[in-house]
This record gives structure tokens, C-alpha cells and sequence, in this order.
């Protein structure tokens, strides 16, 4: 039986852009690696605390210690993150003396909506500023089939892979996690979603296991029963394939989906695409991806951004169907959306409906991407701020 993209199923990712895809329907750099061992630290928490990256637990430890109760330090989690409330003042279920000793030690940071761009598609670009004036952009995707959210871990990203805008602008540095969960906060009350249900893809701008503890601080602050809950089958997450993150997400309580930004075939090419490759080889991403405990029903999603006459030959889709021998796998195919300054073109339509048909054939479910929000760039390896502070 021949097995290809449904429409119906969930989003589907890529890095840095978003998870936009139709059916198959045809039957019908230079790169320094050393950027990844140096650490780049999240600004020193100034003044005073930030309430928005604690857990409940941390919550009502503190607010115990400023003399309420820890029952208290749950409602405050409530309202900052299920109903998007940061003034002290209006958190009206707690006690005025509790709410003034919040106000003189603590902050709720939420980052900035500096732009909004609408795209003729629905799609919705926020173009947020952090506080220490930094910028990120955080999207929203309508009926894919379900509402998404893609965010962001970095600014900017330190992988440099070769067709990716995010790519160029380097590594300014992590988000935390406030900043990280801040963005969903800022989207689902600015888009009216605080009570419905949506999909977070972690897709944005950066590498999410290259800020692990942050993103997955971020994660189980979204997943959280006292706020938005998410539940982890709502999430995507995307790596390029820092190894021992895979491993370390391989045991995480809550997990998200699993995607992997592939994009070639053999070492030699995606040493080339993917410079991260250097430090972890395919074969040794491959063989995390095999140990990765998957859910019931679950599978990989393996992205593939297509390059005319780089990676999109039928040579590479019949190495493809090798490399996924065996595994629970999915691949998105993302035709390249091009931009100044990225070397490569994206190949015809002709070339990736061959390239599908071969991994169908072996029946592998594919979906080929329908690019979403190119209008206001914010499509698949689109992201890149163009000035931050
Ligand atoms: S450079 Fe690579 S890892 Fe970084 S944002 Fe772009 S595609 Fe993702």
C-alpha cells in the first residue's frame, strides 16, 4: 500500500519557518563550530525577579517566603499564564498586602510587540522586542489544520546552515525561558487564544537544543495544568541534531513531537548544508533518531528543504529511502523559499514531485510544504531581524 501525506494530520514542521504542507498528491560557509562549545549566557538577571520563567512550585516558594501561601504562588501562575494578566494590581484574588510586596521585588516580563505583519494567507508575524531591546519574531499560522504557533529559543542562531536566513545573522544569544514561553503568551492573547486550544512549533528562529534548559523550562511552563496546558502532543519540536540533546530529550517527561531538520543524504553534503554535521555526523544522528523512544502512534518528522541541483536529484531520494529504513518516519519536503543572500534556487516543480514519488513508492509518508506568509517573510527560513538593539 502506498502511503503519502494526509491532509488532517499534525502540523508539519521545518526549521525556522513553519509547518505548512499539502499532500503528495501526484500518483497524482564557512563555518566555526567552535560557536557551539562557547557558552553564550542569557542576560544576568538585573533587579528585580522575573516571574514569568518560574514554575508554580517556584511560585509558591516565594510567595511563601513573602509571607503567603503556597496555594497563592498557583493563582499567580494562573494569571500570568492562563489569562495573560502581568499587573500586580489586577491579580485580584490575591491579598493587597501580597500583591504590594509582588510589586516592589518581582516583574512579569512579556516581550514587546513592536510590528505585526498580516499576510494575504492569514499567516501573522509578530516582530517582538525582549528587554534588553533585543528582537525575535514569533508567528502564527492559521488551519494547518489547527492553529499554530511557531516560536523562537535564540536570537539568531549559531548553526549557519547554508540555505537558512536565521542562519546569517549569527548567535546574539539564548532566550530564557520567560522569554521563550512569553512569546506564546503574547500570541494567544493578541490573537484571542487564550481559551482555544493550538499547536506550538518550536521552529522559529535558533536551535532549541542549543538552549536546551531554557526551551524545556519554556515547554513545561506552557504544558503546565495552572496555565495554557499544552500538552505535549500539541508540540513540535525541530533540531538540526545536536546529539546528546536528542539523548537527553529521549528521557524529558514531557515530550514534545520530534522533528529533524535533515536536508541531505550523505556526510559530505550535509557537512556542506549542515554544518553542525561536522560535530555530529549523520550516522550518528540516524542512530539517535533509532534509539528515540517514541509514543505510540508517533513518528519522526524528517524535514527536507530542497535545492535545486544540490540535494534533489533521484539519487538523494532513493539514499533518503535508505537512511529511513526501519524508522517510524515521516518526510516533509520544503521546496526553498529564496532570499537574498542564501547560494541556492529552489527546484521545479517537475523535480520535487519526482523526488516524492520515489520515497511514496517506498512507501514512506510524504508531504511536500505550501509555503506560507512569503509576502511578509515569514516563511520557512525566512526569520531574520533585521537590526536588534
Ligand atoms: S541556521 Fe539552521 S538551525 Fe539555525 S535557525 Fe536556520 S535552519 Fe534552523
Amino acid at each position: 500500500m502506498r502511503s503519502i501525506g494526509r491532509l488532517g494530520q499534525p502540523a508539519l514542521p521545518f526549521r525556522c519557518g513553519f509547518p505548512v504542507s499539502v499532500p503528495f498528491r501526484r500518483v497524482t560557509m564557512h563555518v566555526d563550530m567552535s560557536d557551539l562549545d562557547t557558552p553564550i549566557p542569557p542576560p544576568a538577571p538585573a533587579g528585580p525577579t522575573d516571574l514569568a520563567g518560574l514554575t508554580p512550585d517556584e511560585l509558591s516558594a516565594l510567595v511563601v517566603e513573602l509571607g503567603g501561601k503556597a496555594f497563592q504562588g498557583r493563582q499567580l501562575f494562573r494569571w500570568i499564564h492562563r489569562k495573560g494578566v502581568t499587573d500586580f494590581a489586577a491579580m485580584t484574588t490575591l491579598p493587597k498586602v501580597l500583591r504590594a510586596r509582588l510589586a516592589e521585588q518581582a516583574v512579569v516580563t512579556t516581550p514587546e510587540i513592536v510590528r505585526r505583519d498580516s499576510s494575504a494567507d492569514g499567516t501573522t508575524k509578530l516582530l517582538l522586542r525582549l528587554d534588553d531591546g533585543r528582537q525575535i519574531e514569533s508567528v502564527f499560522i492559521p488551519d494547518t489544520p489547527s492553529q499554530t504557533f511557531c516560536i523562537s529559543t535564540q536570537v539568531g542562531c549559531a548553526m549557519k546552515c547554508g540555505f537558512c536566513l536565521t542562519g546569517t545573522m549569527g548567535l546574539a544569544r539564548h532566550l530564557t525561558a520567560a522569554e521563550i514561553a512569553g512569546q506564546v503568551r503574547v500570541l494567544a492573547r493578541e490573537l484571542g487564544f487564550l481559551d482555544t486550544p493550538f499547536n506550538i512549533v518550536v521552529m522559529g528562529m535558533g536551535e532549541p537544543l542549543h538552549n536546551y534548559d531554557a526551551t524545556m523550562k519554556a515547554l513545561n511552563l506552557l504544558g503546565s495544568e495552572e496555565g495554557l496546558h499544552v500538552s505535549p502532543r500539541r508540540v513540535t519540536l525541530s533540531t538540526v541534531g545536536i546529539v546528546p540533546g536528542l539523548e537527553k530529550l529521549a528521557k524529558e517527561p514531557y515530550m514534545p513531537n520530534l522533528a529533524i531538520s535533515l536536508h541531505a543524504t550523505t556526510e559530505e553534503q550535509r557537512d556542506r548544508l549542515v554544518p553542525i554535521n561536522r560535530k555530529y555526523p549523520l550516522a550518528q544522528l540516524m542512530a539517535a533518531c533509532r534509539d528515540f523512544p517514541l509514543k505510540k502512534r508517533s513518528r519522526i518528522t524528517f524535514e527536507y528543504v530542497m535545492l535545486a541541483g544540490e540535494n534533489d536529484t533521484p539519487a538523494d531520494a532513493r539514499r533518503l529511502v535508505k537512511l529511513l529504513g526501519g524508522l517510524k518516519a515521516k518526510v516533509n519536503l520544503l521546496p526553498l523559499n529564496e532570499a537574498d543572500g542564501i547560494p541556492y534556487t529552489r527546484p521545479s516543480d517537475e523535480r520535487v514531485d519526482a523526488f516524492a514519488q520515489i520515497l511514496a513508492n517506498a512507501h514512506i509518508t510524504v508531504s511536500v510544504r505550501k509555503s506560507r506568509g512569503r509576502d511578509i517573510r515569514a516563511a520557512c527560513g525566512q526569520l531574520a531581524v533585521e537590526k536588534s538593539a
